[in-house]
């Protein structure tokens, strides 16, 4: 079981549950917290994905939910656990 199931396609955030689940096709359409994305929607194939965390980051990387933001967070950090595949 990969590990790297568990984070977010888009910002490498660590997510509990599977954003694309235990088979990594069947995505929970959950909302990141981080980024915001919809797992299962702009998270799809890498152009998405690619175009997605572009913008994310242009905007300045804001956390869709501001209250979940750690005190001390490193985008670059969180960034790095994004899958290699993905990346
Ligand atoms: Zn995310």
């Amino acid at each position: 079981m990969m590990k790297e199931e568990h984070y977010c396609r888009i910002c490498g955030l660590y997510m509990k549950d599977k954003p694309w689940g235990d088979d990594g096709q069947s995505p929970t359409y959950e909302i990141c917290p981080c980024c915001g994305v919809e797992f299962g929607n702009e998270d799809y194939d890498l152009f998405s994905i690619k175009e997605y965390r572009k913008e994310w980051l242009k905007n300045g990387a804001n956390w869709f939910d501001k209250k979940k933001k750690p005190v001390f967070w490193d985008v670059n950090k969180q960034l790095m656990n994004v899958p290699e595949y993905f990346d």
